[in-house]
């Protein structure tokens, strides 16, 4: 907890139900003694309490994935996705609910719980294609006359998912899906601070007839993490979460030996050229730098202008951001929920006071806004920076919270070279009239996901969701066909009759 509990916070906390791992297809109490609040931003009302699962308690999990492999792996891919087409199902009625339980542990608004609800069951229609997806390739003569050459896709085994809390229930959807359809089995950890969506998903899946085993949820956080990194029967991991876990999880589990692909943190820019579509532009980057109070890896957080016009964007993107209304995400009407906690709306405080100090002008203050929501809410409101220089902090970190940087070049070429010297490279876009611009901006940008007059260059779940520098370790991304190719060994055979 980030604050003291009052009287009343200790009255509800009690109440809050604890909440179980699903290991080998049952509701499981782990051992472990260790117990998280987990509390709704918006209130700072306790809403559950999560177990910090030990490394016992992640082995057995593993162990249950390991023993459901051999039979998962040799069920036909087709009775696989008809598994996942019961998902789609119960997942397509309990949509409402799961949007808000997404709301009410993370503090988004319902429409952006909505939206990531969505994009979650996306992810479980295009697995449900996996007889076609898992295909491998041949070739007669392929090695020389009468001896052919195949290719055949085979899953590896055990993979599991270590979550951040941006997006509790769609992340996981990013990997597990594809991962179970190919035939592998799988271990979710969710973050710790939003186990609660997750828990709903499972009361779901436990009702599709997967057997047991072949996915499983283990609540946690560093030692259930290590855990899984460190069991040799785990075959491969996929993280979503900030650089520094990112790093440190690529580099223990590929020492291991172990597939990896880690997601990171991100710094996304938005170029605004002079012939960009006032409104159209300034209502997405409305969106992209506050939607979601900012906590989207996806988030716009600095807008470039380029030659002419700054003034005009500048002033029609404050005057904006300066009519949301901030609250409770729950409620109707509402544009800017919470941010995920206390201590993350002290440290976005602190890169306010310091963009202040460092010397950008400050056009929107949202520490005002802040102070007339709820005491127990983490509200932070709406806030904007000009004259943001690449040196200063407000350029430089990820915060991760709805404050947006402004400032202003000459040049396509000087917002590109200001974009390529940045260490993230999760998404840029770009607003502009111009396909010769727009051209040169998605050939040299160095980022994973570009949006061309998109502010949120969110790809499908038929596409990979990219990302590149210190935006992403590893090779292979998450969902589309990366996803097959990160769950399966490409197997070759080479026969020949006498
Ligand atoms: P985080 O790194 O703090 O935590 C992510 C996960 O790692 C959690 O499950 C947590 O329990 C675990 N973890 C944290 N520290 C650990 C440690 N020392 N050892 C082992 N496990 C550890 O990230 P977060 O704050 O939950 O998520 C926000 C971050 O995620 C932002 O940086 C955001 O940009 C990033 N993100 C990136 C993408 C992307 O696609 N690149 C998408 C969503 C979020």
């Amino acid at each position: 907890m980030d604050t003291q509990l009052t009287q009343s916070e200790t009255d509800t906390k009690s109440a809050a139900p604890r909440l179980r791992n699903y290991v080998g297809g049952q509701w499981v109490t782990p051992q472990t003694e260790n117990y998280l609040d987990v509390t709704n931003p918006a209130t700072g009302e306790t809403i559950a309490q999560v177990p910090l699962s030990s490394k016992e308690d992640t082995d057995a999990a593993v162990a249950a994935a390991q023993a459901a492999f051999p039979a998962w792996r040799a069920t036909p891919p087709l009775e696989r996705a008809r598994l996942l087409f019961a998902v789609k199902a119960r997942m397509e009625e309990r949509f409402e609910d799961f949007a808000q339980a997404v709301t009410r542990e993370h503090g988004k608004t319902l429409e952006d719980a909505r939206g990531s609800v969505r994009r979650a069951i996306e992810n479980v229609e295009v697995a449900c294609g996996i007889p076609s997806l898992l295909m491998g390739y041949g070739l007669e003569d392929g090695a020389a006359k009468g001896i052919d050459e195949d290719v055949v896709r085979q899953p590896l085994g055990v993979f599991a998912a270590v979550c951040p809390f941006n997006f509790p229930l769609m992340v996981p959807f990013w990997f597990w899906p594809y991962a179970v359809a190919c035939g592998n089995t799988y271990i979710i950890k969710p973050s710790e601070q939003v186990p609660t969506s997750m828990q709903l998903v499972f009361e779901e899946l436990d009702a599709c007839g997967f057997p047991p085993g072949v996915i499983n949820v283990v609540n946690g956080s560093k030692e259930a993490v290590d855990a899984l990194l460190d069991n040799p029967q785990v075959r491969g991991v996929s993280f979503v979460g900030s650089t520094p876990t990112a790093r440190y999880l690529y580099a223990r589990a590929g020492e291991q030996g172990k597939r990896v692909q880690a997601q990171g943190g991100a710094k996304n820019v938005i170029v605004v050229m002079p012939d960009a579509a006032l409104d159209e532009t300034v209502s997405n980057v409305i969106n992209s730098a506050f939607g979601s109070a900012g906590q989207r890896c996806l988030a716009g957080s600095v807008v470039v202008t380029v030659g002419a016009g700054h003034e005009r964007v500048r002033d029609a993107i404050v005057a904006a951001a300066g009519s949301l209304t901030v609250g409770n995400g729950a409620d109707e009407g509402v544009e800017l929920g919470p941010v995920i906690s206390h201590s993350a709306k002290e440290r976005i405080l602190g890169y306010i006071e310091r963009g202040e100090a460092e010397g950008a002008a400050l056009l929107l203050d949202g520490r005002e806004a802040a102070t007339e929501q709820d005491a127990n809410g983490a509200f932070v409101g709406a806030t904007i920076f000009d004259e943001v220089q690449t040196d200063m902090t407000l350029f430089t970190d990820e915060i991760f919270g709805p404050v947006l940087s402004m400032l202003h070049v000459d040049t396509l070429d000087d917002a590109i070279t200001l974009i390529e010297n940045q260490r993230y490279g999760n998404a840029a876009s770009i607003f502009t009239q111009d396909g010769a611009a727009a051209r040169e901006f998605r050939y040299r940008a160095p980022t994973g996901n570009i949006g061309i007059n998109v502010g949120v260059a969110a790809p499908m779940a038929y596409f990979p969701f990219s990302g590149a520098k210190e935006s992403f370790f590893g090779t292979l991304h998450g969902q589309g066909r990366d996803a097959i190719d990160f769950f399966t060994e490409r197997k070759v055979v080479i026969t020949r009759w006498f």
